[in-house]
């Protein structure tokens, strides 16, 4: 995934295993679980597990690898594990707010892992604190386990408390929640985020895609459905619906770019729906030209179906360098004019003397893009045609996504021809959301078009209000 300011940032990847037979090492597990969900989310990363009385917990601002790998997979034993990556959207980027987060309420132990955003977690939040809570996060996973450890009686099991908290709360999630040593997993009505179950030995996975599933050597077994509690303890794996199917919302970014093109999201495999898209673009926005490349990673598999769908061939553009970290290129503005050649070099020999089709996931601020097809040009380029393989990205996500606001976003104040003039191609190509639309779905799926339509599938905070959703 080419990561800069140029693209929405993804979101977080959470994961979860309970297993009875000793032979499986939970926390081990996890922790590779959350190397496959790394491009989810590089700010934080954490792993609690169930220790049979207590809840262990390790935390670290970073990658997965900046855990204490020795502490964890040393000193960290149980039946019962979840694991969280993180990149902020709510709740600034400091390791107090990094998850999973843990607290003890009077039924026992609670760990939480979230995915995704509360559109009504202030409103929650303030009237918590007027009811006596302290909050010591600024995350919306501390609104949702206030919640259930206040909705949590004698004699009722933690179900009803998830269930009375999910009648409260509004927006996105999938969660993993670990309580004692239940693992649950909880979507929301909409299925905004993703979250699917997997099996492995005599136990079970649950995970933000099914790539960390394969990655554990479990089996995928279905998606978690909208609006459904999963429970898996000693018994085994209980389902609870709560309530009736509503037409589901699954984020469509995750087919452009969030997910890996080797995960499938409610029936839906990544790759398939990305390279669909890029043949539907190529359908849309024909052009004559050389060769057809990718803005590297996640441009790639949409190239691919553009060069198969146009006739015209595939090749290497762009060559990417694979150890440029994401908190790279902050340090001062000349570092940062520099980023886009420090991550991306030309392959001259592809592109000289070429008329060259370049397909990226999504154009943002159009910053970047501009630098990439300047780069194209002095390494020879003919003819630069860039083909983007999601609409004009119009308004902000408050789903989890951190967007910019209005103001930044290119395609909410400029024409594609604007567009095209400022990133200085010479064509410029989006797909149509109908176009998009109809390359994902397969059996009647809807989705959250949001930031391409304005058209969410719940009320939203006015735009003048989205500062509520900003970092704090
Ligand atoms: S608004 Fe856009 S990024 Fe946010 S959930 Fe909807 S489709 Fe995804």
């Amino acid at each position: 995934m080419f990561d800069e300011e140029d693209k929405l940032k993804d979101e977080c990847g959470v994961f979860g295993i309970r297993c009875e037979s000793k032979d499986i090492n939970c926390v081990k597990l996890t922790y590779l679980g959350l190397y496959a969900l790394q491009h989810r989310g590089q700010e934080s990363a954490g792993i609690a597990v169930f220790n049979g009385k207590d809840i262990e917990c390790d935390k670290t601002m970073g990658l997965v690898s900046d855990l204490n790998y020795n502490n964890v997979i040393d000193n960290m034993n149980g039946n019962t594990c979840i694991g969280h990556v993180r990149y902020s959207t709510t709740g600034s980027s400091n390791i107090v707010n990094a998850q999973p987060l843990v607290i003890k309420y009077k039924m026992g132990n609670i760990a939480i892992a979230h995915n995704g955003n509360l559109v009504n977690a202030d409103v929650l939040r303030d009237l918590l604190e007027d009811g006596g809570a302290v909050f010591q996060t600024t995350v919306d996973s501390e609104v949702m386990a206030n919640l259930i450890a206040r909705y949590a009686k004698k004699g009722i099991g933690i179900e009803s408390a998830i269930q009375e908290t999910m009648q409260a709360i509004k927006g996105a999630y999938a969660l993993t929640i670990m309580a004692d040593d239940k693992l649950i997993g909880v979507r929301d009505p909409q299925g905004i985020r993703p979250l699917c179950i997997g099996k492995i030995g005599d136990g079970y996975i649950l995970s933000s895609e099914s790539c960390a599933i394969d990655t554990v050597g479990g089996e995928f077994l279905r998606d978690v459905t909208p609006g459904e509690i999963v429970i898996i303890d000693d018994h085994g794996l209980k389902s609870i619906k709560i309530q009736e199917e509503i037409k589901s919302s699954l984020c469509i970014f995750e087919y452009i770019y969030f997910a890996r093109p080797d995960s499938t999201i409610d029936g839906i495999s990544v790759y398939e729906a990305r390279k669909a898209a890029g043949m539907r673009l190529a359908m849309e926005h024909p052009v004559d030209a050389d060769i057809v490349i990718a803005v590297p990673d996640s441009g790639t598999v949409a190239a691919i179906g553009y060069a198969e769908q146009s006739k015209i061939p595939f090749g290497e553009g762009l060559i990417k360098n694979r150890y440029v970290g994401r908190t790279f290129i902050k340090p001062d503005q000349e570092l940062r004019e520099l980023a886009v050649q420090i991550k991306l070099n030309p392959l001259r020999k592809n592109v000289e003397g070429k008329r060259i089709i370049m397909v990226d996931d999504s154009i943002v601020r159009g910053t970047t893009c501009k630098k990439i097809v300047g780069l194209l040009k002095s390494a020879g380029a003919k003819e630069v045609h860039v083909r983007v393989c999601s609409p004009l990205v119009k308004y902000p996500c408050y789903f989890g996504i951190d967007t910019p606001e209005r103001k930044q976003l290119i395609g909410a104040n400029s024409t594609v021809d604007e567009i095209r003039e400022l990133i200085e191609a010479d064509s410029l190509g989006y797909i149509s959301i109908e176009g998009l639309l109809e390359s994902t779905s397969s059996a009647g799926q809807g989705f959250c078009t949001g930031c391409f339509s304005g058209i969410y599938p719940m009320a939203v905070p006015r735009e003048g209000n989205k500062h509520l959703f900003e970092k704090r």
